[in-house]
């Protein structure tokens, strides 16, 4: 049935991103606990009811690798996405607050995220776009589960509109302009593998020193990049940046957005390190998820073959015991 803005009571604030903020909120007339996701939109009457026609399609979107839908409705200027709660929130939280995640878990989150994927596109035909550890979310059944990928054509433009829609989890070729594909995708995963695994975004430690680190300790988060601002004048513009809405994800940039997507471009690829600390399998699928060209990159359907994602579906991990330690 329909819902409506008034029948939901907010209970507490999950989190803000670019595009808006999400709310863990109670369904009143149902008792259903949901998370509720505000979408400023600066857009016509018309495409607003565009959008919402678009975002219809998640109703058909089941999967056990999904976020489940229950509905979207207009409050003006927001549009309204209501969905399945996860109570143990995203994986960034999670290893913001336990550390880096045991490359058996991380293992699971590929298998999850590549079922996701896969069932989104061989299903629907539908790309995700913005794979990355905050729209993986976990629950305390053990369950892994991805959300916010780009059913509406319109919403993703209309939020490009108001946002710059740069992520640092995106692949050589977006970087450079290219159209999505399923295989941005799985770049997209493999940079937020190892963010898991190591537990810090993993463009760093290239050309920063300690001292340079320790200066930034309190302003930005840790685990970034390249050259910091060296003076508060820098820091005045990279602040100016971001309230035009250069969005500064991954952990916060010590590294101007631009010289982090040059980087992308023009560096080697990322790896788990240090070599030799995680199974070999594991280092084989973060580098062929993160193979630079896109036609050498394969699919996530492919990737589910590969003997690492095996491995992780023969052995089954307990995600529910893992779950429960914190
Ligand atoms: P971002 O994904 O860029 O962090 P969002 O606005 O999509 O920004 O989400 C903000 C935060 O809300 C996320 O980081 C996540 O921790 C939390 N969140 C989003 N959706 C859910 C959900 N369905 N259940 C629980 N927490 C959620
Ligand atoms: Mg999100």
């Amino acid at each position: 049935f329909e819902l409506r803005n008034e029948d939901f009571k907010d209970l507490q604030e999950l989190g803000q991103g670019n595009g808006g903020s999400v709310k863990k909120v109670e369904h009143v007339p149902t008792g259903k606990i949901m998370a509720k996701k505000i979408v400023l939109i600066d857009a016509k009457p018309s495409v607003r009811k565009q959008i919402l026609r678009e975002l219809l399609i998640m109703h058909d979107c089941n999967s056990k690798y999904i976020i489940s839908f229950w509905g979207a409705f207009l409050a003006d200027p927001n549009i309204c996405i209501c969905m399945e709660f996860m109570d143990k929130g995203s994986l960034d939280g999670i290893y913001k607050k336990i550390g880096a995640i045991d490359i058996d878990v991380v293992a699971e989150v590929a298998l999850a995220v590549l079922e996701g994927l896969t069932y989104l596109y061989d299903v629907h035909r539908i790309i995700h776009r913005d794979i990355k550890p905050s729209n993986i979310l976990c629950n305390s059944e053990g369950e892994i589960k991805i959300c916010d990928f780009g059913v509406s054509g319109e919403l993703i433009n209309s939020i490009a509109d108001t946002f710059v829609g740069t992520s640092t989890y995106m692949s050589p070729e977006r970087i450079q302009g290219a159209q999505y594909t399923v295989k941005s995708d799985v770049w997209s995963l493999g940079i937020s593998l190892i963010e898991l695994a190591l537990g810090r975004f993993p463009f760093a430690e290239s050309s920063s020193d300690d001292s340079d680190l320790s200066d930034l300790e309190g302003t930005l988060s840790p685990g970034a990049v390249l050259p910091p601002p060296r003076s508060q004048k820098e820091k005045d513009k990279k602040d100016k940046r971001k309230s035009h809405g250069v969005s500064l994800q991954g952990g916060g940039m010590t590294m101007s957005i631009l010289e982090l997507l040059q980087h992308i471009v023009n560096e080697p690829a990322p790896k788990l390190t240090p070599e030799g600390r995680y199974p070999k399998e594991a280092d084989d699928f973060i580098d062929s998820c993160l193979l630079k060209d896109p036609d050498a990159r394969k699919t996530p359907k492919d990737l589910l073959k590969h003997p690492w994602i095996d491995h992780a579906r023969a052995t089954a991990m307990d995600l529910k015991a893992w779950a429960s330690t914190f």
